[in-house]
């Protein structure tokens, strides 16, 4: 792949790269790009229908925060992630609505994709949700 371009509307294929230490941003393997389109496509959902629905007067867009991960970004102290982080696979996003408040953003996220690898991280202000083979909840 290699070059940045946009997988959906509004989202740019590099904004899903992971961190690398103020260098620039790494791509992820090319076998997770799947998992990255497919994530994409429903923040696309949930961004689109945010706006449909509160109609703001600036447009609501989502701020992601951290989706892949490469693994020694993932094992940084900045991250210090899961060491079976679905991050790793390019399988889950964290992120917020810029423009609604958290819990309305997560109620999106549940309501109008089917993300089941869910995580609400108040204080941090960013919402966690993944592809699983089963419902995952949990609340920081
Ligand atoms: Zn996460």
């Amino acid at each position: 792949m290699g070059n940045d371009f946009k997988i959906t509307d509004n989202f740019f294929y590099s904004e899903f790269w992971s961190n690398n230490f103020g260098k620039p941003k790494v791509e992820p393997p090319e076998k997770y790009f799947n998992n990255v389109a497919y994530i994409a496509n429903k923040l696309q959902i949930v961004r689109d229908k945010l706006n449909e629905d509160f109609k703001p007067k600036k447009e609501i867009y989502i701020l992601i925060t951290s989706a892949y991960r490469t693994p020694e970004w993932n094992a940084s102290k900045s991250v210090e992630g899961a060491s079976s982080s679905k991050h790793l696979r390019a399988e889950a996003v964290d992120s917020r609505a810029v423009g609604v408040p958290l819990f309305v953003y997560y109620t999106y996220l549940i309501r109008y994709t089917d993300f089941n690898h869910l995580g609400y991280y108040k204080d941090k202000n960013f919402v966690h949700a993944g592809i699983d083979d089963k419902i995952t909840v949990f609340k920081y």
